[in-house]
Formats: structure tokens, C-alpha cells, sequence
């Protein structure tokens, strides 16, 4: 479910024509609908109203601030994967205790800034994290809240490379090693162990991986309670998946019964940490085409926006849907949609059966709300675009189009150089 739909064969976001925003703002942009993004968050948090549960999104997903703050003034925490998303989520307003922190990377001033913040807890990837933190915090005369991050060794039957829970994959502790890392903690007294944590990847378009996944950390936490470790959050992870394209991914409520149902007597609260399914499909990428050409038969559509402004079709092959922004009917054709960059992978789209887009007309790339601007980068010297929020009939730029000045700003010409 989202508001981007057609009203007399042109694309609206909400209230807002996409085509008059194109024409103020110009191309490419990012465009969000606020409504989408909200109404996402609450069906997700909804679907667990029958347990304990904190709903901390994943920054890393779409980190910009004003969506971080729609999130917070909905009584969402975050899962965060470094000090910069941390600053970011402050900035924002979200809750120190319901922030979480994972990733297999944390450096030490990042372990200090969120010691320093007062996070509600690291999810823990090794022993010698583990020890890090500690030793961290006594230095800070703090106590740390640790969960450690199993790899519960399921296979999510997603793309390989963000499937996250296999043995192989470098995230998390597997169970047994977990087990004797949770009595290490015990003994380290900086650390207060608060719960298990496990995350076992993305775009994930089954229950089973993560009710096999919850089996096994029930399982863990029963041993842990036995030797007389407290724990009280079972953080879950995020992962769930969304239609991209045939995809037919559980809706929200569907996964949440099945995880309710699985986890009766568990005396947990429940922390999820969902990035995709929030904002993925609140989120279009808005391109103007360059020029059309064929080679040798075949058919290329260059676009404004490139693998710089979104990376997941040439990073993991990903589908993006390719709607006109204005329709007007006629004949289809099969094409590939390129980018302006200079590497053959610059591509948003190939050999698809698409309107017969000419010089000038407006695109619009679906689902490019999670993992778009956010793994754009500058490469070519392409000004990272805009990211344009609509609510209702009005919208609001919550990041300006980068300028050549942003390109250069904090290079150095050595004075040698100059002679
Ligand atoms: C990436 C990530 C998420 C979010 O994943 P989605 O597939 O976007 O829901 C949650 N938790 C951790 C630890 C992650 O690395």
C-alpha cells in the first residue's frame, strides 16, 4: 500500500503532481510521501500491539533526519550501524534508551560516543567487542547494555549477498560460541547483559527463516536462564521483504502472528528492527530521459539519474519497476534503462517492455525509498540529488541538491603545488 497512483494518466505523490515538483525542482530526485511512511511504521507496530515490543528502525535503510524524526514522534527507536547514524538519530530526537546499536565494525569512539549517549544496547558481534565495550565503559565509569548477536545459522532465501544469518556470513556468534561469550559477560563488570539479538538478512519474503530463526534464540535463552542469566529483550532483527516486482513478501501482520504465536511464555520484549519495509515502497526515484538510441537493434534509454543515485540494480541486480510520470499510451518497447555514468553496470533497468520514452519526458523508478539515496555516492562528480517529502498537498525538500562546491568542499591543494 502506497499513495503514489495515477489521476488522469498523470503520477501524483499524495496531493502533489510529480511533474510540477520535477519542473521547480529539477531532475533527479528522491520523492517520499509522508503518508506512506507513517502508515508503514504504525501497521508494523500495530501487528505486535498483543506483546512488549520496541519498534527501532534501521537508519542505514533511509537515514535521512526528517524521516528519522517522523519515526520518533511515532514512538520509534533505531537500530544504528555507526557514530555518524547515531549523531544523525540524536539530531532527530530519538530516545537514547530506545536505541540499539549492531554492526561487526564499532570503533572505539563510536563505542564512547554511544556509552557517552546512553543507549539502550550494543548488539555485540565477537569476544573481543565484548571485552572492548567493557573495558570502555569502566573507563567512563558507565555500565554498557550488551545483547550479543547470534548467527542463528537459517538460510533466508534471499539474495546472498544480504543474507546475514548463515554460518558462512561474516555477522554475529554462533550459538555455542554465543553461549560461552553470555558467561565472559557475566564476569565483565561494565557490562549488563540485557538481551539476544540476531538479524538474518534482507528482502526476506517467508516467515519460516524467522520463526526457525526465533526457535533457536528461544532455545539459547532458556539455557541462559537456567545458568541464571537474566534476559529481557529478544531483538529480532529486521529483514522482512516487500514487492519489488511478483514478490509476494507476508504482510506485516501475518509475520507478527506467526512470531506472537511462536514465542507464548517467553517473557521477552520484543525489539524489531525493520528498515525496508518502512520505507522501500515509500520512495520513488524521479529521472528526466536524456536520449533515446539504439545499437545494433538494441535499445537504450539514458536517463539523468545513475548507478551513483541508486546502486542496487548494478550491486545485486535488484528490480526497480519503471513507471512514465506522464502516460500516454502507444506502443511498448523492449529497452534497457542506462545511466549517464561511464561503466558498462550503470544501469537502473534492462531488457524490460517499456513505454516509448522520448527526449525530455519524466520516469519514475518505484520502490527506491530504502537503500537508494543512501548508498548514493558522487562518483563521476555527480552532486548527490535532492530528497523531496510530500504530505498532502504540499511538499517539503529535507535535502537540498549538492552543488560543485559540496563536490570539492574540504580538498586540499598542497602548497607545494602552487609554485
Ligand atoms: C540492515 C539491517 C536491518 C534492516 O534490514 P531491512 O532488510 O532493511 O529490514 C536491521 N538490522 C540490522 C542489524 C541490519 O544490519
Amino acid at each position: 500500500m502506497n499513495y503514489f497512483d495515477y489521476r488522469d494518466n498523470r503520477l501524483f505523490c499524495e496531493e502533489v503532481s510529480v511533474e510540477e515538483i520535477a519542473r521547480e525542482a529539477g531532475t533527479p530526485f528522491y520523492l517520499y510521501s509522508h503518508r506512506t511512511l507513517k502508515q508503514h511504521f504504525q501497521v508494523f507496530d500495530a501487528a505486535f500491539g498483543e506483546i512488549p515490543h520496541m519498534i527501532c528502525y534501521a537508519v542505514k535503510a533511509n537515514s535521512n533526519t526528517a524521516i528519522l524524526r517522523l519515526f520518533a514522534r511515532e514512538g520509534g527507536g533505531v537500530d544504528l550501524v555507526s557514530g555518524g547514524e547515531l549523531y544523525r538519530a540524536l539530531k532527530a530526537g530519538v530516545e537514547p534508551g530506545k536505541i540499539v546499536y549492531s554492526g561487526v565494525g564499532k570503533r572505539d569512539d563510536e563505542i564512547d560516543f554511544a556509552l557517552k549517549t546512553g543507549i539502550l544496547m550494543f548488539n555485540v558481534e565477537s569476544d573481543q567487542e565484548l571485552r572492548t565495550i567493557n573495558e570502555r565503559a569502566a573507563t567512563m565509569g558507565v555500565r554498557a547494555g550488551i545483547a550479543l548477536r547470534v548467527n542463528p545459522d537459517v538460510d533466508p532465501q534471499t539474495h546472498p549477498h544480504i543474507s546475514t544469518g548463515l554460518k558462512e556470513n561474516k555477522f554475529g556468534i554462533d550459538v555455542e560460541g554465543a553461549l560461552v561469550s553470555y558467561r565472559n559477560a557475566v564476569a565483565l563488570s561494565s557490562l549488563d547483559i540485557k538481551g539476544v539479538s540476531c538479524h538474518i538478512g534482507s528482502q526476506v519474503t517467508k516467515v519460516s527463516p524467522f520463526i526457525d530463526a526465533l526457535e533457536r534464540l528461544k532455545d539459547l535463552i532458556r539455557r541462559l536462564r537456567e545458568e541464571g542469566i537474566a534476559i529481557r529483550y529478544l531483538d529480532l532483527g529486521g529483514g522482512l521483504g516487500i514487492a519489488y516486482d511478483r514478490e509476494t513478501p507476508p504482510h506485516p501482520d501475518e509475520y507478527a502472528r506467526a512470531i506472537i504465536d511462536a514465542s507464548k511464555d517467553l517473557d521477552c520484549t520484543f525489539i524489531f528492527e525493520p528498515g525496508r519495509v518502512i520505507v522501500g515502497n515509500a520512495g520513488i526515484l524521479v529521472t528526466r530521459v536524456l536520449y533515446t538510441k539504439a545499437n545494433d537493434g538494441k535499445r537504450f534509454i539514458i536517463v539523468d539519474a545513475g548507478m551513483n543515485d541508486l546502486i542496487r540494480p548494478s550491486l545485486y541486480g535488484a528490480f526497480h519497476q519503471i513507471r512514465p510520470v506522464v502516460r500516454r499510451g502507444g506502443e511498448e518497447i523492449m529497452a534497457d534503462v542506462v545511466g549517464p555514468i561511464c561503466e558498462t553496470g550503470d544501469f537502473l533497468a534492462r531488457g524490460r517492455l517499456l513505454p516509448d520514452f522520448r527526449r525530455g519526458e519524466l520516469m519514475a523508478v518505484m520502490s527506491a525509498g530504502a537503500y537508494g539515496f543512501a548508498m548514493s555516492s558522487n562518483y563521476n562528480s555527480r552532486p548527490r540529488v535532492p530528497e523531496i517529502l510530500v504530505r498532502d498537498e504540499r511538499w517539503y525538500v529535507i535535502r537540498k541538491r549538492e552543488t560543485c562546491e559540496d563536490l570539492t568542499r574540504g580538498e586540499e591543494i598542497p602548497d607545494f603545488m602552487n609554485v
